[in-house]
C-alpha cells in the first residue's frame, strides 16, 4: 500500500512519523474521512473546507494550498488502484519537544491513507439499527469545539466503549446541558410530524459533511427542517431517526434505549433519503 507522506507516496512500511509528533503526544491535529464512490471522490472540496476551518479554529497553518491536498487525495487512490473506498487524512502539529508548547513543532505533518472500506451490513439498513445513549457527555464546545474535527478523539471512544460494551454499534452522546448532541461517529437527525430536526452545532454537533447532504436532501423532498435543542423524549417519541456519516452514509434506527422508533421498522421517508443519497454519490464528486 502507499501511503501520501508531506510530499510525496511511499510505501505503506516507510511511512512513520516521529515519537515527537504532536498529534501522537496530544491528539495536536486534525483530520478528515471522505468516501471515494466508483473513482469519484464525494464532496472533496467540503472536507477540505472543513479540514482548513478546522486548522484555522486550532491555529495551526497548513503549508499547502487545497488544489495540492485535493491532488494528493487523488494521486494516492490512483497509486492504490481504488475505485471505491475510504480516504484518511490527517494534519499533525508535526515533531516537537514534550512539552505542550507549539512553538517548538516547525513543520506539520500530512498523511493520507485510502483503502478499501468495512462498510456496515446491508442488514442494518434494511431491518435498522438498535442505539443506546451512553453516561459520557459530548465535550462542551467552549473546552473543545465538536465542530474541530481534531485528532483527539477520546471522548468519542469512552462513549463507544460504553455502547460496545451493553452490545451495540452506536449510540447517543447528549452535551452536558443533557441536550442530544451527536452518536460516537455520526449525527442525529429526527422526523417528528414531518419536519426533520437535528441538533446544531452549539449543541455539541460535528457539521457533518453527510449531514449537510441530508439538508439538502430534505430540500430536494420538499421536508421542512430546522436545528433544535432535542432532549431524550424527543427522540423516543419520533416517527423516524436516522443517523448520517461519511462511513455510515443513512442508517435507519428503530430503537433508542429500549424504545422502538414509529413502528419499530426503518421509517419511509429515512427510505427516500436513503435512496437519493444513493443516487448522488453515483453521479456526484471529484473524478480521480
Ligand atoms: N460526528 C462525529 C463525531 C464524527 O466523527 C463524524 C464523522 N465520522 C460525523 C459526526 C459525521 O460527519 P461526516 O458526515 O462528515 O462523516
Amino acid at each position: 500500500m502507499k501511503i501520501y507522506l508531506n510530499d510525496g507516496l511511499v510505501d505503506s512500511a516507510e511511512a512513520k512519523v516521529s515519537v515527537f509528533d504532536h498529534g501522537l503526544l496530544y491528539g495536536d491535529g486534525i483530520f478528515e474521512g471522505i468516501r471515494l464512490y466508483d473513482g469519484c471522490v464525494f464532496k472533496l472540496d467540503a472536507h477540505l473546507e472543513r479540514l482548513e476551518y478546522s486548522a484555522k479554529a486550532i491555529m495551526l497553518k497548513m503549508p499547502w494550498t487545497r488544489q495540492q491536498i485535493s491532488e494528493a487525495v487523488c494521486e494516492t487512490c490512483r497509486a492504490n488502484n481504488l475505485k471505491d473506498g475510504y480516504i484518511r487524512l490527517l494534519v499533525t502539529r508535526g515533531e516537537g519537544s514534550l512539552g505542550l508548547s507549539i512553538q517548538n513543532c516547525k513543520q506539520p505533518q500530512l498523511i493520507i491513507i485510502a483503502d478499501t472500506i468495512q462498510l456496515y451490513p446491508e442488514e442494518f439498513y434494511e431491518n435498522g439499527l438498535s442505539i443506546i445513549t451512553v453516561p459520557t457527555r459530548r465535550c462542551n464546545p467552549a473546552a473543545l469545539p465538536p465542530t474541530v474535527k481534531s485528532l483527539n478523539y477520546l471522548n468519542n471512544i469512552l462513549a463507544k466503549i460504553e455502547a460496545q460494551h451493553l452490545g451495540y454499534h452506536e449510540a447517543i452522546m447528549l452535551n452536558d446541558q443533557g441536550y442530544v448532541a451527536e452518536c460516537t461517529g455520526d449525527n442525529v437527525f429526527v422526523i417528528h410530524k414531518g419536519e426533520l430536526i437535528t441538533p446544531s452545532a452549539s449543541a455539541g454537533a460535528l457539521k457533518g459533511i453527510t449531514r449537510d447532504t441530508a439538508l439538502e436532501i430534505a430540500d430536494e423532498l420538499g421536508v421542512p427542517w430546522r436545528e433544535a435543542n432535542m432532549t431524550r423524549y424527543d427522540v423516543w417519541v419520533a416517527d423516524e431517526l436516522f443517523l448520517t456519516g461519511t462511513a455510515a452514509e443513512i442508517v435507519p434506527i428503530v430503537e433508542v434505549d429500549a424504545r422502538p422508533i414509529g413502528s419499530g421498522k426503518p421509517g419511509a421517508i429515512t427510505g427516500r433519503f436513503l435512496e437519493s443519497f444513493r443516487r448522488r454519490v453515483s453521479v456526484e464528486g471529484t473524478m480521480l
